[in-house]
């Protein structure tokens, strides 16, 4: 079983209401072979909420109590993200998860990259909070770019798996 994102499913539950849609995500989900999570919602956020971004570091920093994720109005939302991300994992470890993909950017869910803390679209390499817990943990997880087709595979063999499960779906 793979857990997504569910943007990336089309659910209309970003920050601003819209989605990110991948479409061989939703029909992977349509097809019960993924099922989606949203680490912000499941902490405790409804939709639409304020953008926030973490600042002090990254994913890791913010579970050492190192970074903090703060919205743009300047609150602090780290325990929420914390939340999210520990529902996540044990979302997670119930369905058995072989692979996650989530997100990328996303202050919860980016697994390459992620903002700066300036609200400014500038990116860092870094993990988001979910991410990084969930790495912590052993859990594969990769983005929505690495699963797409056509985009050069950073993580290959991960990949190549989400592939497999992929194409059984569809055969
Ligand atoms: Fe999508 Fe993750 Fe943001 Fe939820 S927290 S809207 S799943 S990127």
């Amino acid at each position: 079983m793979i857990l997504v994102s569910s943007c990336l499913a089309g659910l209309q539950i970003r920050n601003n209401g819209t989605h990110s849609l991948n479409n061989t995500i939703k029909e992977l989900v349509e097809a019960n072979k993924a099922v989606t999570i949203c680490p912000e919602l499941l902490g405790g956020f409804s939709t639409p909420r304020e953008p926030a971004e973490i600042i002090g570091g990254e994913g890791d920093d913010v579970l050492a109590g190192k970074g903090r994720v703060i919205d743009r109005s300047g609150n602090d939302v780290s325990d929420l993200y914390i939340k999210g991300a520990y529902a996540t994992l044990e979302k997670a470890k119930e369905i058995n998860a072989e692979i996650v993909v989530l997100k990328e950017n996303s202050p919860s869910c980016g697994s390459s990259t992620i903002y700066n803390g300036e609200f400014a679209g500038k990116k860092i390499v870094g993990n988001g909070v979910t991410s990084a817990l969930l790495k912590r943990n052993g859990i594969q997880v990769i983005s929505e770019e690495e699963f797409s087709e056509g985009t050069p595979f950073r993580k290959e063999r991960l990949c190549m798996q989400v592939k497999t499960i992929a194409e059984s779906t569809f055969e």
